[in-house]
C-alpha cells in the first residue's frame, strides 16, 4: 500500500498465510473496488491449490463500501435498528436530489434537472469522502457552489427529517455503533491496494481500530520487468496491436493472466470489444456457429438500458406513452422479445419493409395500428401478423385504461410489469443465460422504480418512465460469465492488480497524466486544501505518477503504448513514460492473425464458376419496375437482375415529412390534373387569373389527397395547407413559363402502355406528350431536381427513359416526335432542357448541333439519334432478357455508379474492388 496512512504493513505472502488459517483467524480484507476483491480472492485460491490443497475456507475479501453495508445490516437487524436511518438506494438519492433542485430558485433556469442532480450527487459524495461539508461556508463560492450549498442544506434537512441517509454517509452512520456486539467486526482488517485513502476512509479505519480491530495495510508483490514503450499510428492500431499481443500471450500459455488498460475505456469500449472479438475468434459473427465465451472481459459493463432485451421493453413503454421515432417502433416490431416474434418473424420483417414506405419519421401507436391494418388487409401489400396486431391492440387498451392520472411509483412499477405482459415480453423463445440475467436485472430496475415511493410522491406515467430509464442507464451491468484470462480495464481498476502480462494503451502527453478536474460545485481552493487528487494539476500528476509506477511493477511483461496521431493532430508520448525504453512493434514479435475475410479467402479451395448469367426470361414476359429496367441494365446488369428479376429492394427510412420523391409525386399529380383540364396553350392564355388560381387550388387538393392515400402520415394539418400553397405557387410560376412557348396542344398525359425492346416488355407511363405547331410531337418529362441531357447519349445511357418514350411514339401513325425535353419545375430555376429536330420548337431546347455535350457529336442527324436510341434499347433489352447479370458498374471511377445503389449487399462490390466496406473509394480495378 503506497498511502499507508500510518498503518502497519503486512507482506502479501504473510497475508495469504493468515488467510489460510480460515475464518477462525477473524481476518477480513477490504479493497477499493469489487474487481480487485475478486482478483485477490482468485489469487488466494490459486495459491492454496498450488500448495496442494483440495479444500479450504474461502477468504473474506470485499470492497470497503461493502464492509460498511455489511456492518450497517448487522446493526439494522439488532436492537440498534431504532437508532439507524434508512440507507437510500442510488435511484432514491437521485430522485430526492431532483426534487430538491427542481424546487429551488437556481433549478428553475436549468436545462436538465436530472443532469444537475447527478452532478450534485457526485459533489455530495466527494464532500463527505473528504470531509468538506463543515468547511464549505468558509471558502469564497461562485454561483454554482452557492447553489450546491443551498441544495445540500435542503437535501440534508429532508433526509434528517425522514430519517434517511445515503451511501456517502454510510461510514458516519455505522462508526458510532462499532463498539456494539451486534456489529460483527473482524479481528484483523487488511486494507489491500489503496493508493489513496480519503479522509472519511481514514476515520472509519481509525474507528474500527478504536473498537478493537487490528488494522493493517497490504499491497501487491512487486515484479521485476523490463517495460517497453511502443508507438502506433493511431488509437485503432493500438487496439488491434494489443488484441494480437493478448491472443499471442494466451496461446503461448493459456493459464496466463493478461491485463489491458485502456484509459478512455468508456469512450472506446465498443471498438475494443469488436476488435478483440474479431481477433480472438474471427468467425464468431457467422450465423449458426456455437457461441463460446470469449477469453476476455471488459470491466464495468454496459448500461442496462443498452441491452436489446431492455431496449425492447422501453420501446413498448414509449409506444404506449405517445409518439415514438419510427426507427424505434420498427425495432419493436422486429424484436425477438415480444409475443409471436419467432412464429411471425419473416412476416414481421416484410411488414416492417412496407411500413417504412408509408410512415413518417415519428409515429403513434394508433397510427401504427391503422397502418398495419391497412397493409395487412385484403388490399394490403404486407403479409398478416395476427399475433402482433392482437398484442398492439392489447397494448393500446392497456394504455387507455391504465396510464392516466397521477400514481405512486410502486403503482407504476406494477403497471410497467403488466404493460410488458400485454405485449408478451420477453417473447416466446427460451432466453439464453445472458438474456435471463439481463431480465432479472431489469426486474430489479422496476423494483427500484417502485422503491421511489419512499422519497417521491405521485407522478405521471411519463415521469415514471423517465425514472426507470435513468435507473437502467445508471446501472452498469455485465452478465456473469466463466472466469477469463484477459481483463480489459480502466485506469482506476487497474491499480494494485497483478498480471503475467500487462499492456497499457493511450499514454499520450495530453491524456496522461489526466488533467485536473475539480468538481464544479465545491470551491476549488477547498478541494485543493483537502488534497482531493483531481482538484489540481500537481495532485493529479502525483497520483498518476504512482499509478504508472504501479503498472511497471504489476507484471513480468509490461508494454506501454501511445498513438502518434488522432485525426489531424500529432501526438507524443506522456512525459510519465518517456524514461521507458522505446521499441518497435515488430520487436514484440506478434503473429499476424487473419481477419475472417482473409481467413475465408485463404482457406478456399478454388473452384471458379462463372455466375454472371441468370436463366433467360421467356420472350416478352412482362418485367417489373417499368422503364427503369433499361436504366438499371445500362448502369449495371447485376443491379437490374437483383431489382427486376429477384424483386429485391432496399429498406426505406421514413423521412420527417415529405422527401424529394413525395414532392415530385405531388408536382406530377398537380400538373397532370391542370393540363387535363386546360388541354392547350390557347386555353391557358384564355383563362382569367382567378379561374387559373381556382384550377390550381383544386389540382393541389387532389394531388395532396392522392399522396395521403398512399402515405397517410406524410401531410397533416397546417403542414398540408403550407404544401398546398407551395404547390399552387410553383404551378402558377410554371404555367407562366409555359406561356413563352409557341402554340401547343396536349396529346397525352400520364398515359400507360406496354412497350417492348429486345424481348423485354415493361409498362411505361409518359408524363406528357404535346402536339406542336405543324403536327409533330414533343415528349416531356417533369423534373424537380437535376436534369442532364448527357444521360441520354452514348452507350449504356444513364437515363434512357425519355429516349424510350421518343422511339416508342415516333413512327406510330401521326405520332412523329420532333423534340424530347426535361421540363424542370423548380422555384427560381424553371427551364426546358432537351434536344429538338429543329430550332424554335421549344424555348432553349436546341438541335443536336447546338448541344454542348461532346457525346452529341456522334449523331449525324435527328433520325440518326432516334435509330441509335432504338438500337441501344434493343441491346439493353436483349441483354436483360438473356439473363446477363454480370457485376459491371458503368462508372468504375470511384465506383460512382454504386454510390447510391441499394443492392450493394448482394454484389459485395467493395470486396471485389478492394475498397473498404465503409464506402471509401476503391482502386477501380478488381482484385
Ligand atoms: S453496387 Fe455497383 S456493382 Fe453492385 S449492383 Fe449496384 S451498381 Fe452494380
Amino acid at each position: 500500500m503506497s498511502a499507508g496512512a500510518g498503518l502497519p504493513i503486512l507482506q502479501k505472502s504473510e497475508l495469504f498465510g493468515r488467510l489460510a488459517r480460515g475464518h477462525a483467524a477473524g481476518l477480513t480484507v477490504v479493497t477499493p473496488n469489487q474487481r480487485l476483491a475478486a482478483a485477490l480472492a482468485r489469487d488466494f485460491d490459486s495459491h492454496q491449490a498450488a500448495c496442494g490443497l483440495t479444500a479450504w475456507e474461502s477468504a473474506d475479501v470485499l470492497p470497503l463500501s461493502a464492509l460498511v453495508e455489511r456492518l450497517y445490516e448487522d446493526a439494522l437487524y439488532s436492537e440498534l435498528a431504532t437508532q439507524l436511518p434508512v440507507l437510500l438506494s442510488g435511484a432514491q438519492e437521485q430522485a430526492l436530489w431532483e426534487e430538491v433542485i427542481g424546487g429551488s430558485e437556481a433549478g428553475r433556469d436549468l436545462l436538465s434537472i436530472a443532469s444537475a442532480a447527478a452532478l450534485a450527487r457526485e459533489a455530495w459524495q466527494l464532500a463527505h469522502g473528504w470531509k468538506l461539508m463543515p468547511r464549505l461556508k468558509s471558502y469564497p463560492a461562485n454561483d454554482d457552489a452557492r447553489a450546491f450549498a443551498d441544495w445540500a442544506r435542503r437535501y440534508e434537512g429532508i433526509t434528517r427529517r425522514d430519517r434517511h441517509a445515503d451511501r456517502a454517509r454510510g461510514p458516519e452512520v455505522v462508526a458510532p455503533h462499532l463498539a456494539h456486539a451486534a456489529t460483527r467486526k473482524p479481528k484483523t482488517l487488511i486494507a489491500y491496494g489503496f493508493d489513496i485513502l480519503t479522509a472519511q476512509q481514514r476515520e472509519f479505519l481509525a474507528a474500527l481500530g478504536a473498537a478493537g480491530t487490528e488494522v493493517l495495510a497490504c499491497g501487491p508483490d512487486e515484479r521485476a520487468s523490463a517495460p517497453r514503450r511502443v508507438a502506433l499510428a493511431s488509437g485503432k492500431d493500438e487496439i488491434h496491436a494489443a488484441a494480437r499481443w493478448a491472443r499471442a500471450r494466451l496461446e503461448a500459455n493459456p493459464r496466463s493472466r493478461i491485463g489491458v488498460v485502456v484509459p478512455d475505456l468508456s469512450k472506446s469500449r465498443s471498438a475494443v470489444r469488436r476488435i478483440f472479438a474479431q481477433t480472438m475468434e474471427p468467425g464468431r459473427a457467422l450465423p449458426g456457429g456455437e457461441k463460446r465465451p470469449l477469453p476476455f472481459n471488459i470491466s464495468l459493463g454496459d448500461p442496462l438500458a443498452s441491452y436489446p432485451l431492455v431496449a425492447a421493453a422501453f420501446h413498448a413503454l414509449e409506444l404506449a406513452r405517445g409518439e415514438i421515432e419510427f426507427s424505434r417502433a420498427s425495432r419493436f416490431i422486429r424484436s425477438p422479445f415480444i409475443a409471436g416474434a419467432e412464429s411471425e418473424m419473416a412476416n414481421r420483417a416484410r411488414l416492417d419493409a412496407e411500413l417504412r414506405k408509408v410512415s413518417r419519421a415519428a409515429i403513434r401507436l394508433e397510427r401504427l395500428r391503422r397502418a398495419i391494418a391497412k397493409l395487412t388487409g385484403p388490399e394490403g401489400r404486407a403479409p398478416q401478423c395476427p399475433i402482433l396486431s392482437r398484442r398492439l391492440a392489447d397494448l393500446a387498451k392497456f394504455a387507455t385504461e391504465n396510464l392516466t392520472a397521477l400514481k405512486r411509483p410502486a403503482e407504476w412499477g406494477r403497471h410497467v410489469s403488466a404493460l410488458l405482459d400485454s405485449v408478451g415480453f420477453p417473447g416466446e423463445r427460451k432466453l439464453d443465460s445472458s438474456e435471463y440475467q439481463t431480465l432479472k436485472k431489469f426486474h430489479e430496475a422496476i423494483a427500484g422504480l417502485a422503491a421511489l415511493d419512499r422519497v417521491a410522491g405521485r407522478m405521471r406515467f411519463a415521469d415514471a418512465c423517465a425514472h426507470l430509464a435513468r435507473i437502467a442507464a445508471d446501472t452498469l451491468f455485465q452478465p456473469e460469465a466463466p472466469e477469463v484470462p484477459i481483463q480489459v480495464l480502466g485506469v482506476l481498476e487497474s491499480a494494485a492488480m497483478e498480471f503475467d502480462h500487462l499492456w497499457v494503451m493511450g499514454l499520450t502527453d495530453d491524456a496522461w497524466p489526466i488533467p485536473a478536474r475539480p468538481n464544479p460545485f465545491i470551491p476549488v481552493a477547498l478541494q485543493r486544501a483537502a488534497g482531493v487528487p483531481e482538484s489540481s494539476a500537481a495532485a493529479s500528476l502525483e497520483l498518476d505518477r504512482r499509478i504508472t509506477q504501479g503498472w511497471l511493477k504489476a507484471a513480468g511483461e509490461v508494454v506501454l503504448s501511445y498513438p502518434l496521431r488522432e485525426e489531424d493532430r500529432e501526438l507524443v508520448s506522456s512525459p510519465l513514460i518517456r524514461d521507458v525504453p522505446e521499441t518497435r512493434l515488430e520487436d514484440l514479435a506478434l503473429p499476424g492473425y487473419d481477419s475472417l475475410r482473409v481467413a475465408i479467402r485463404r482457406a478456399r479451395g478454388e473452384e471458379r464458376e462463372a455466375d454472371s448469367r441468370a436463366p433467360a426470361i421467356p420472350k416478352n414476359a412482362p418485367s417489373s419496375g417499368g422503364t427503369s429496367v433499361f436504366g438499371d441494365q445500362a448502369a449495371c446488369p447485376f443491379r437490374a437482375f437483383v431489382l427486376h428479376r429477384l424483386d429485391a429492394e432496399g429498406l426505406e427510412v421514413p423521412p420527417p415529412g415529405l422527401d424529394a420523391r413525395d414532392r415530385g409525386t405531388l408536382l406530377h399529380a398537380l400538373l397532370a390534373k391542370v393540363w387535363t383540364e386546360l388541354k392547350s396553350k390557347a386555353r391557358l392564355e384564355a383563362l382569367s387569373a382567378r379561374d387559373l388560381d381556382a384550377l390550381l387550388a383544386a389540382a393541389a387538393d387532389a394531388a395532396i389527397g392522392r399522396l395521403r392515400w398512399s402515405r397517410p402520415d406524410a401531410l397533416e394539418g397546417r403542414f398540408a395547407k403550407l404544401e398546398k400553397e407551395r404547390l399552387v405557387q410553383l404551378g402558377r410560376a410554371w404555367l407562366e413559363f409555359e406561356k413563352r412557348r409557341p402554340a401547343f396542344e396536349i396529346a397525352e398525359i400520364e398515359k400507360k402502355r406496354a412497350v417492348s425492346f429486345g424481348g423485354v416488355t415493361v409498362n411505361a407511363k409518359l408524363d406528357r406528350m404535346d402536339r406542336l405547331q405543324g403536327g409533330a410531337h414533343a415528349i416531356l418529362d417533369y423534373k424537380t431536381g437535376k436534369a442532364n441531357v448527357g444521360g441520354w447519349l452514348g452507350a449504356r445511357p444513364d437515363e434512357p427513359q425519355l429516349p424510350l418514350y421518343a422511339v416508342t411514339r415516333d413512327g406510330n401513325a401521326g405520332d412523329e416526335v420532333a423534340a424530347v425535353a426535361f421540363a424542370r419545375v423548380r422555384a427560381g430555376e424553371m427551364e426546358f432542357k432537351g434536344i429538338a429536330r429543329e430550332a424554335g420548337l421549344i424555348p432553349d431546347v436546341g438541335t443536336l448541333a447546338e448541344q454542348r455535350s461532346a457525346a452529341a457529336k456522334q449523331y449525324g442527324s435527328w433520325d440518326d439519334l432516334l435509330s441509335s436510341w432504338r438500337r441501344e434499347l434493343e441491346a439493353l433489352g436483349r441483354e436483360f432478357a438473356s439473363g446477363e447479370a454480370r457485376v459491371d458498374p458503368k462508372d468504375k471511377r470511384n465506383l460512382a455508379t454504386c454510390r447510391y445503389c441499394e443492392v450493394k449487399p448482394f454484389c459485395r462490390i467493395y470486396e471485389r474492388y478492394g475498397a473498404p466496406v465503409d464506402g471509401d473509394a476503391g482502386s477501380g480495378e478488381p482484385e
